[in-house]
């Protein structure tokens, strides 16, 4: 079995910026033998942004970039001079896709305005030594690192924001439908497949009165001979707050209209079982190929399953307007199309940080501590919330950073310093 493939997943690693480096520099003038310290700050890294293109329809850009990286900042500089602060990395998809972390299938964003989203932070520039001068610190020798930009594999994937979705076998008239009823321009041609990316279509009913319909590709080669339609299109139909079911009445192409209805909606309930319970109405397209016995029993095999039911012959659009108020009328009852909640990460459980690596470090009163699985610790940290903060105590306890510290020879009131957290360290 063949398959078209459409460009509606990709896989894709982003990274943002690394902040720079605070510098260590002290002031240095003609007759001043030690001036103070002046390193500035490191510039925060870029933050890579998804970003809404209406000019879009696939993700098929993704197919062969699959990393992106925005800038990093530039290291501080002498004479408290900021380092630069890196540009932002702005990526384009189309409306409607759906962004989530490929490793859990959590869902981190839903691109489906015209809100940009910042999906990977920047990390954040580190203080010069100016910053650490004290009345009892002069002369601090030491700054601090950037923090790591954050970096994702994540999983894109197209989910088409429209009212109507039209589902049905490969050519039996779906876009000569969408055609005949809005502006859109798909492809129509006598063979199976020539839809390859889907097309929406606006449908004005008057003022106030419009919505926008779906042309979806049919994917699956041999489909009359019983194939499953594929779950690629049906990705598409997800959000769609009805359908419209799309069948060839005549049989042209020698199958049976009653087994290729029944046949799409067993392909919907195995994908998403919400997706049968779909408000669904059903349009028996090709009637001018049709034979009268032919349209009765369709007519009465649908009408009897309880389907509004609406003969036509799209390629013409005789036949398509009753419909068309139909839909209109439904749709003023049915919620809108839904939208992909974001997922909030989960806290890791304090527990598995229990036999993680760490440096404890020190330098005229102030206590570096540093650790990778730190930093992905504080990204969950929320440091004005108390909760959050408690827990990440208790994680600086249990690891064994307290302890660590102590060991170190800290002081009450000595200054802790984890990448660009600080805090007093109070017993
Ligand atoms: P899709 O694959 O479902 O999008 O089907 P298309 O809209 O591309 O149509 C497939 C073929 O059926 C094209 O050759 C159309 O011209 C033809 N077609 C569409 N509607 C009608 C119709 O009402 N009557 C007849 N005889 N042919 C039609
Ligand atoms: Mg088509």
């Amino acid at each position: 079995m063949a398959y078209i493939t459409f460009f509606d997943t990709a896989k894709i690693k982003v990274s943002a910026g690394n902040g720079g480096d605070g510098a260590v520099s002290f002031h240095r003038e003609k007759y001043i033998a030690a001036g103070g310290p002046d390193g500035g700050d490191g510039g925060v890294g870029g933050n890579v942004i998804f970003k809404a293109d209406t000019n879009l329809s696939t993700l098929s850009d993704f197919r062969y970039k699959r990393k992106y990286t925005a800038e990093h900042g530039e290291n501080g500089r002498a004479r408290r001079q900021f380092g630069k602060s890196g540009k932002d990395l702005v990526i384009s998809v189309p409306k409607g896709t759906v962004i989530k972390e490929a490793e859990t299938g959590r869902v981190i964003a839903d691109i489906s305005d015209e809100q940009p989203k910042t999906i990977a932070k920047g990390g954040r520039g580190g203080w010069g030594n100016s910053h650490f001068a004290t009345p009892t610190r002069q002369a601090p020798r030491f700054a601090k690192p950037g923090t790591p930009g954050e970096s994702f594999e994540l999983q894109l994937e197209l989910k088409l924001l429209a009212d109507v979705g039209l589902v049905g076998f490969p050519n039996v008239g779906k876009s000569s439908l969408i055609a005949a009823v809005s502006e859109a321009k798909p492809e129509i041609r006598d063979y199976h497949f020539t839809t390859i990316s889907p097309v929406l279509g606006v449908i004005r009913r008057g003022e106030g009165n419009s919505f926008v319909m779906a042309d979806i590709p049919g994917l699956i080669e041999g489909a009359s001979e019983g194939a499953g339609l594929g779950h690629e299109f049906l990705r598409h139909v997800d959000r769609c707050r009805m359908l419209v079911h799309v069948v060839d009445v005549s049989g042209s192409e020698g199958r049976n209209p009653i087994e290729d209805f029944n046949a799409v909606n067993r392909e919907l309930k195995n994908y998403n079982p919400e997706l049968a319970d779909r408000p669904m109405i059903v349009a028996g397209n090709k009637t001018d190929l049709a034979s009268e016995e032919q349209l009765a029993e369709f007519e009465e095999f649908i009408k009897g399953l309880g389907y509004a039911y609406f003969p036509m012959m799209a390629a013409i659009a005789v036949g398509v307007d009753p419909m068309l108020d139909k839909i209109s009328e439904m749709l003023q009852n049915l919620p809108p199309i839904s939208k992909y909640e974001e997922e909030a990460a989960p806290a890791p459980d304090e527990s598995s940080f229990n036999s993680q690596k760490f440096t404890v470090s020190e330098n005229d009163g102030v206590y570096f501590v540093e650790g990778e699985w730190l930093l992905r610790l504080m990204r969950t940290i929320d440091f004005s919330d108390y909760e959050s903060l408690q827990y990440f105590e208790r994680v600086l306890t249990s690891s064994g950073v307290i302890d660590a510290l102590v060991q170190a020879g800290i002081k009450e009131k000595d200054t802790v310093s984890i990448y660009d957290f600080e805090f007093d360290f109070v017993f």
